[in-house]
């Protein structure tokens, strides 16, 4: 137990699992997870999918569907506190369309105090400490917020709702891997909510009724930090990447045509190429495979190296979901 928790603190990678309650309305049903206990999960495996029974996945950590957006929050906190020492960090949101996703970094439609999500807790935690450390660092913090749609990087954070095409640059002046998309200072929680919900607008602006886009495109928030150490004058510089990812649903090929199809294969390319790359770092292999998509082009110099990266892999409760549920637990048990 003890040299787990010794692991713990020092792997840079760390895989928690968090299952969705049904939804409201629904009547009872019996949940395809039978049992959670620390980071254990055992899903219950009926008979369509191979030997009827139990499978039992193990994680840093699992989240049943109780537990709430702070409980969620205070076991990713230490790694913010590490954006503003100077580290690289990446969160991710990883499962099918409708796990909660998008729940657990960015909350509810309607959303509350108590229900924000990571991202809303991540920046205000960011406020929180460098206020405190004032005395010693004077930190700027700023923000940009891009999607990934078709292997297309596109800036969120424009006011005339034509979301740019931006490149992905890995060694830029600034330090920046996105140059050209919007960089804005931000000091306050109040602003940050002002520029996620354009950044929300603009990724809904091109989705229709029947086509709901963003369920089909990575958007990553991105903070940087920058300290100056009062005392010495040396400046140190963190960052965060707060990745809710397209859906990690199979599609079928022989059912989807055109548009679709290509999204379809797009997804899955750049998912592979994640998955890929997390589990070259797991192994310590000495090629990683950064190259090969734009999500982890954009992400490649906070995965690996001294960079922290937490995955939230989600989980529907629903039996008909129990196939996707499977090869999403198989997919974050090869990368942690
Ligand atoms: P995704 O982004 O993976 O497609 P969403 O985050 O949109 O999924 O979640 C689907 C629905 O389930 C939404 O209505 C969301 O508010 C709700 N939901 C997801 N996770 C939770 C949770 N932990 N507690 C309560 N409601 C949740
Ligand atoms: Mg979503």
């Amino acid at each position: 137990k003890l040299y787990n928790q010794v692991q713990d603190l020092q792997g840079n990678i760390r895989v928690y699992c968090r299952v969705r309650p049904f939804m409201p309305g629904q009547p009872n049903r019996l949940s395809t997870v039978d049992h959670i206990e620390e980071g254990n999960i055992t899903i219950i495996t009926p008979s369509k999918y191979g030997k009827e029974g139990h499978r039992l996945f193990t994680f840093n950590k699992v989240f049943g569907p109780t537990a709430t957006q702070e409980q969620v929050f205070v076991d990713t906190q230490p790694l913010i506190r590490s954006v503003l020492d100077g580290y690289n960090v990446c969160i991710f949101a990883y499962g099918q369309t409708g796990s909660g996703k998008t729940y657990t970094m960015s909350g509810p439609k309607e959303l509350t105090e108590k229900s924000q999500g990571v991202n809303y807790r991540a920046l205000n935690d960011l406020f929180l400490l460098s206020e405190k450390r004032k005395n010693t660092f004077r930190y700027e913090i700023s923000v940009q917020m891009i999607e990934i749609y078709n292997e297309q990087v596109r800036d969120l954070l424009v006011t005339d709702g034509l979301n740019k095409r931006v490149e992905i640059r890995n060694s830029s002046q600034k330090g920046l891997n996105v140059p050209d998309a919007n960089l804005v200072p931000v000091a306050s929680t109040s602003h940050v909510l002002e520029l996620m919900n354009l950044g929300h607008k603009n990724r809904v602006v091109s989705a229709t009724a029947l086509n709901d886009r963003s369920s089909r495109s990575h958007s990553c928030v991105t903070v940087h930090v920058q300290g100056k150490n009062l005392t010495s004058g040396a400046v140190l510089r963190g960052s965060m990447h707060l990745v809710d990812l397209a859906g990690s649903e199979r599609v079928d090929k022989s059912e989807v045509t055109g548009s679709n199809l290509k999204e379809a294969v797009h997804i899955n390319k750049s998912l592979s190429a994640l998955g890929d790359v997390i589990s070259a770092l797991a192994q310590k292999n000495s090629h990683v495979p950064y190259r090969n998509s734009k999500l982890t082009q954009l992400l490649q110099d906070s995965l690996g190296g001294q960079a922290k990266t937490l995955m939230f892999v989600h989980i529907s409760p629903e039996p008909e979901a129990v196939g996707e549920t499977i090869s999403t637990l198989k997919f974050a048990e090869r990368v942690s």
